[in-house]
């Protein structure tokens, strides 16, 4: 049972009886695994709050490899994203993150870019306390990597560029069609403003998107569709995106 250390982001955790911990976690080596943390229900233990949701963290685990659950063997902080947490409304926004990254990643599966994408988000989210562009650059460049990201830029059928008009989302084939091409029951659409601003941050780090101006108008309608088409993937609703309308 070989001990890996490796870098890694606590995507959730919950209790397992008196004083142990069931954690979700998204690392560097092992891609996203669960394990269980003995005595973790304990501040003052060896875990201290190292396996609190969404913490950085160095971790040392036990690698039971054709096991579902693995075993921490200890961890340690190396950004906490606890504080910023107090702000209800990064705190929504903090859990559809780990709610995404754990539904969308396959267990196991190496992924450094996704990894290093939810890193920079989670500190875009800490730096500007602002929700709506930290989550659009998420969901589009998860969406992006993953391959599952429809063509923005044309209709799907008549290959029409979308430019001045809007484009019409299939959650059955997952692409993008034009007005005259849409099938039928093709409810959500994106404005063609919206489907704009993609040039804006396409090719720019996140932190030079959010310190150059206010978030843009359509970026929320954007967004919405982002969510759109992750949950049509995962064919499931995400728990968090309701809680999402209501404050964000
Ligand atoms: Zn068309």
């Amino acid at each position: 049972m070989p001990l890996v250390e490796t870098e890694a982001i606590v995507l959730r955790t919950h209790r397992l009886g008196e004083a142990d911990k069931i954690v979700s976690l998204l690392t560097r080596q092992l891609g996203r695994v669960r394990a269980v943390a003995r005595g973790a229900m304990s501040l003052r233990g060896r875990f201290g709050s190292a396996l609190e949701p969404l913490s950085y963290i160095r971790l040392w685990i036990y690698d039971r490899e054709g096991r579902d659950l693995q075993r921490v063997s200890s961890a340690e902080v190396l950004e906490s994203f606890f504080e910023m947490q107090k702000d209800y409304r990064i705190q929504v926004a903090a859990q559809y993150l780990s709610e995404v990254t754990e539904h969308f990643l396959p267990e196991r599966e190496l992924n450094e870019r996704a990894f290093r994408l939810l890193l920079v988000v989670l500190r875009a989210l800490k730096r500007f306390g602002e929700v709506n562009r930290p989550l659009l650059f998420f969901d589009y460049w998860l969406l992006r990597l993953s391959g599952f990201l429809p063509d923005l830029g044309r209709c799907a059928r008549c290959q029409r560029p979308f430019e001045n008009q809007a484009g019409f989302y299939d959650p059955i084939s997952g692409e993008l069609f034009c007005m005259d091409c849409r099938p039928g029951g093709c409810a959500e659409q994106v404005s063609s403003q919206a489907l704009a601003l993609i040039k804006e941050f396409e090719s720019a780090r996140i932190e030079q998107w959010l310190a150059t101006k206010k978030a843009p108008p359509g970026s929320r309608e954007l967004r919405r569709f982002f969510e759109e088409v992750i949950e049509s993937h995962l064919e499931r609703k995400l728990t968090t995106r309701p809680l999402l309308a209501e404050e964000v």
